[in-house]
């Protein structure tokens, strides 16, 4: 390797490290769940995107097998050429009936949705107006467009509207935003976002990943919970967090989009087709979700109950409603040493730090799960409590 690029990694790599910033991978010694082995050791898990549990649900793995011996182990191709089964036609109808739109086309993950969504739509003459605080994927996925950006502050109505204003000589004005944030665990104000779509002549798009399956009234997400099912041109989402936890994504929306996606998206037409055991165990996820759905209530309340017992600590929390909790420590080091140490005590959480958050914004982010006992949630209380003193922090 070339010296001087060998010298400027190394030094960017012990930076890291002196500063206790180094992402490690720990180990999983077995599969996804509410308690899980990590370097040899036993713990609760308070990090994973599994807010309905399914992730090792015994009948969506039997689903996914069954869909490996009946279509096989992968396409060997892009979905035009010859990667689409009728496993996948399957899975596009029910994702457009569950989340009540016109057609739904699939990607290898959400990234790649995001990153399929804005390129084959907008050009020069057109405008993209996003949340500060989208995901990384939608503001990559913008980046690959040619048009006009603007942000606007996070959910800051008056923001957007200057944004909107500002770009009334565009031809096609689309406004981006995550259904739930991520790092914040918040959501949109999506029925004043469709309002004010809907005065400007504006096209409205929602990423539901942190939602899907488990917000709202039947667990269609952020735009059911928010009631502006039909004011919503496009929603991303992923299969890999609440709905069973494996991969992909999709795009799901108005049919002459999702037609335009099928001609001209980038990660469709190059990238190859999903496995049929992810469209498999996908499939039986929306059977469960839609027969009740018996896992979303209890997501809901374990995050009710951590909110409230960590407040009650003293906990300096982001205020919200979702299975996403941000402990705000805002030190960056103390982040990671608190994770460090809750990680010793059996729990099994992550300190963020630049560049997933802001500077001086470091935090703990737990998410439940439907697996979770209260005696879970009580023991990562004690733990967060007793951590916590020793740090000073509370
Ligand atoms: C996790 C996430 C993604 C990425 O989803 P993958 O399917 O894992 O690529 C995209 N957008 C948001 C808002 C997410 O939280």
């Amino acid at each position: 390797m070339n010296e001087q690029v060998r010298k400027e990694l190394e030094s960017f790599l012990s930076l890291q490290e002196e500063q206790g910033l180094l992402k490690r991978e720990r180990v999983l010694e077995g599969s996804q769940g509410r308690s899980i082995s990590v370097d040899g050791r036993p713990v609760l898990n308070f990090c994973a995107n599994n807010y309905l549990g399914l992730s090792d649900n015994q009948e969506v793995i039997q689903a996914a097998k069954d869909a490996m011996d009946r279509w096989g182990y992968g396409l060997s191709s892009v979905r035009f050429i010859c990667g689409t089964q009728q496993i996948h036609k399957e899975l596009e109808r029910r994702i457009s009936s569950f989340l009540r739109t016109d057609d739904t086309i699939l990607f290898s993950s959400c990234f790649d949705a995001n990153g399929a969504l804005f390129e084959p739509l907008l050009s020069e003459e057109d405008a993209v107006i996003s949340d500060e605080l989208n995901h990384a994927s939608i503001i990559d996925g913008i980046r690959l467009c040619k048009a006009q950006r603007l942000r606007y502050k996070h959910s800051d109505m008056e923001s957007l509207k200057s944004c909107l204003e500002e770009s009334k000589q565009s031809r096609r004005r689309l406004i981006a935003t995550d259904g739930v944030f991520s790092m914040d665990g918040d959501i949109a104000r999506l029925k004043e976002i469709c309002a004010l779509a809907k005065q400007y002549d504006a096209l409205v798009m929602v990423d539901d990943s942190h939602a899907t399956g488990y917000l709202g009234k039947t667990g269609r997400g952020t735009v059911e919970l928010c009631g502006v099912e039909g004011q919503v041109d496009l929603i991303t989402t992923t299969f890999g967090k609440a709905c069973g936890g494996a991969s992909g994504g999709c795009i799901s929306g108005n049919q002459l989009l999702i037609d335009l996606y099928r001609q001209r998206a980038r990660p469709y037409l190059f990238s190859n087709t999903l496995a049929p055991a992810i469209c498999g165990g996908t499939l039986k996820v929306l059977d469960l979700l839609e027969a009740g759905n018996p896992y979303k209530e209890r997501t809901l309340s374990n995050a009710h109950y951590f909110r409230s017992e960590m407040e009650k600590a003293g906990f300096d929390l982001v205020k919200g409603e979702t299975a996403i909790v941000p402990v705000m420590i805002y030190d960056e080091p103390k982040a990671v040493a608190l994770a460090d140490r809750l990680l010793q005590a059996g729990i099994y959480v992550i300190g963020f730090c630049y560049p997933v958050v802001p500077k001086s914004k470091a935090r703990i982010r737990v998410q439940l799960s439907a697996t979770h006992t209260k005696a879970d949630v009580d023991r990562a209380v004690e733990a967060f409590v007793t951590e916590g003193k020793k740090m000073g922090l509370i």
